[in-house]
């Protein structure tokens, strides 16, 4: 395993840097060692998708880690990584929300949420439809909830060879994310994240406006 993890961290990493993009290295499945190799590179970004491995990681590394959880996040265990996490980027519910605002109060903090949308042909993905993100935004339960924040969306697109509709999915995810920037978000400049690419398909995605791409494989290898 030695240096495959930062040979491919420089190289992504130097892509990125030129489109001003951050790269979140998803670190799912491997060991905290290969999370150690890429730290001690100087990259401090990870995240995961799974809480009880996302905390029993954050517990054995490096406090200035910034953490970011990318995967399906239940209610129930928001109180597991609300004392430390930096980023939530798969918020799907109001339900969600507030268990993140009610937890993120306790811990007397601030969470950074993006809302997940969804945008593929998948029927396995989660997410909230467009619409369903507007009326989320417009209710008074959500404007109540002062331990949040939310930076921006995130989305998945289909998992296909065809490049055309991998991009016009992100397209779409733009376009809503402009609206809302001109709209419910117009006076929220922290409004600014776009969450969109994964090693299979983030240069279309950083062409059509992501500011953030969670990269797994690309970095530590093939998960099994
Ligand atoms: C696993 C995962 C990624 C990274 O996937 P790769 O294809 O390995 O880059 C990105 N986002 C989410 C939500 C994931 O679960």
């Amino acid at each position: 395993m030695v240096d495959i993890v930062s040979e491919s961290l420089s190289r992504i990493l130097n892509d990125l840097d030129q489109a001003g993009v951050k790269l979140i290295a998803i670190s799912k499945t491997k060991p905290v060692s290969a999370i150690l190799e890429g730290y001690e590179k100087g990259h401090k970004v990870f995240g995961e998708n799974r809480v009880q491995e996302l905390v029993q990681k954050q517990q054995q590394l490096p406090d200035d880690i910034e953490w970011h959880m990318v995967g399906h996040l239940q209610t129930n265990k928001v109180k597991l990584i609300a004392p430390f996490i930096n980023y939530i980027h798969s918020v799907d519910s109001l339900k969600l929300l507030k268990a993140i605002n009610q937890e993120a109060s306790k811990n007397d903090r601030i969470i950074n949420c993006l809302l997940q949308i969804y945008i593929a042909e998948e029927a396995t993905k989660y997410g909230l439809s467009f619409e369903e993100a507007n009326s989320l935004l417009l209710t008074s339960e959500f404007k109540a909830l002062h331990n949040i924040k939310i930076v921006g969306l995130m989305g998945m697109a289909t998992f296909t060879d065809n490049s055309d509709q991998i991009r016009r999915e992100f397209h779409a995810l733009k376009e809503f994310y402009d609206k809302l920037g001109q709209t419910e978000f117009k006076d929220n400049p922290e409004f600014k994240e776009l969450s969109m690419g994964m090693s299979g398909d983030y240069k279309i995605a950083i062409e059509e406006g992501s500011t953030m791409v969670r990269i797994g494989s690309l970095i530590f290898g093939e998960r099994n």
